[in-house]
């Protein structure tokens, strides 16, 4: 089958490689429909998450219809529709039966390597590293699924590959970031990051009823796409992010803040910026943690600080003090995907929310390698592109 390949630093590669088997009783294969490039995988691009080598299949957002099944697996059956959570979750262990599906204990098979890094590990995931499992990924003609009786959503027919596709990541997660500020209808909610996440953080939080929504962005398409769900749009080359928050909220600062955009922050004339890339090329740290620092400053005492971004290891000069003394709350996480699929499924399919309104970009996934570049670049309006296989 073809699929897309990592070979290192902006190094995405379209090749065939062999297709996939049934390894395990509960497995299924799927053939893909539809898949997408995740801000995520800007990581694995930029080679900021260890334990990726070469070869790897990538993509970790994908849907297609099911063509094999294993013989324990009485969930599915072949001609089935259905999305694919990006964690795999084996739907019987202690936190999978606590809804806490992103941190199964079962489906990492390198659960010793990911333990020893980060005292325990999380669920195995697709296409993301070693580290979380070594999956192939979903940006391949065909997918084996494992524990695919727990890790799938059926989807109708009546929905398109692209109202239901992001249901297996970037919609759950701005979902659970806008979920975990506990939202009250006095509330401003200041979302850093307006790409696909950052989109979905401020639909979220439009949707669960909050006072008023701000994003910060650099990116003139971003910010207007995101105004056009609801938001106040701040670009941050324009204005001072810490003065349009004070003065949005009297003085007083957002009471949830969510971080959307993790260990990438592009933001490069602040000093602290400059500090984190010259730490970050000798290898003193390995994350540029410029948003958290800003959120902790301006958020409002007692407030919630939301982390949907994803982080892959140490960050340096985090202000504790001003952390503890203001009584903050951190919540963050990957996604516990399956916790909100019906809910949000059913949302969609009553029309308040149409997910496709994300997608600037739809190639075929021969195309694939080039789209990396033009989603990176943000070239030609890109925020979200989908790949056909
Ligand atoms: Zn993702
Ligand atoms: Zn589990």
């Amino acid at each position: 089958m073809k699929a897309l390949c990592w070979h290192g630093t902006n190094d995405i590669r379209y090749e065939t490689v062999p297709d996939p088997e049934i390894e395990h009783p509960r497995d299924a294969i799927i053939n893909v429909s539809s898949c997408a490039i995740c801000g995520s995988d800007l990581h694995l691009f930029h080679h900021f998450i260890p334990t990726m080598e070469s070869g790897d299949v990538v993509g970790h957002e994908f849907m297609g219809e099911v063509m094999e099944v294993g013989s324990e697996n009485k969930k599915l059956k072949v001609g089935d529709r259905i999305v694919v959570p990006f964690t795999i979750t084996c739907g019987e262990c202690d936190q999978c039966k606590r809804g806490n599906f992103s941190v199964c204990e079962r489906s990492n098979r390198n659960k010793s390597l990911a333990d020893k890094m980060f005292g325990h590990a999380g669920a195995g995931l697709f296409g993301y590293s070693h580290l979380t499992g070594g999956y192939a990924g979903g940006q391949a003609e065909y997918v084996r699924v494992p524990f695919a009786d727990s890790t799938h959503i059926k989807v109708p027919d009546s929905l398109s590959d692209e109202q239901v596709l992001f249901l297996g990541d970037i919609f759950p997660t701005g979902w659970q970031a806008a979920a975990q500020c506990d939202i009250e209808p006095t509330d401003t909610v200041a979302i850093w990051g307006a790409g696909p996440v950052g989109q979905f953080c401020v639909r979220s939080a439009v949707l669960m009823g909050a006072q008023q929504v701000v994003v910060i962005d650099n990116v003139p398409e971003r910010l207007a796409m995101a105004e056009a769900g609801g938001a106040i749009a701040i670009n941050f080359d324009e204005e001072s992010v810490l003065g349009r928050l004070q003065e949005l909220t009297k003085g007083k600062g957002p009471e949830k803040c969510i971080d959307a955009v993790g260990l990438e922050a592009h933001v490069s004339r602040s000093p602290d910026s400059v500090y984190d890339r010259v730490k970050q090329a000798v290898m003193q740290e390995t994350d540029r943690p410029h948003v958290l620092r800003e959120m902790i400053y301006v958020c409002r005492p007692a407030g919630i600080l939301s982390i949907p971004g994803v982080y892959g290891g140490l960050v340096d000069k985090i202000p504790m003090g001003a952390l503890m003394n203001k009584g903050l709350t951190v919540r963050s996480g990957q996604t516990h995907v399956k916790r909100w699929s019906e809910d949000l499924l059913r949302r969609i399919d009553e029309g308040q929310i149409d997910p496709s309104f994300v997608i600037t970009h739809t190639a075929d996934l021969a195309e694939g390698p080039e789209m990396y570049n033009t989603f990176r670049d943000k070239q030609d309006g890109c925020v979200k592109v989908v790949l056909k296989p």
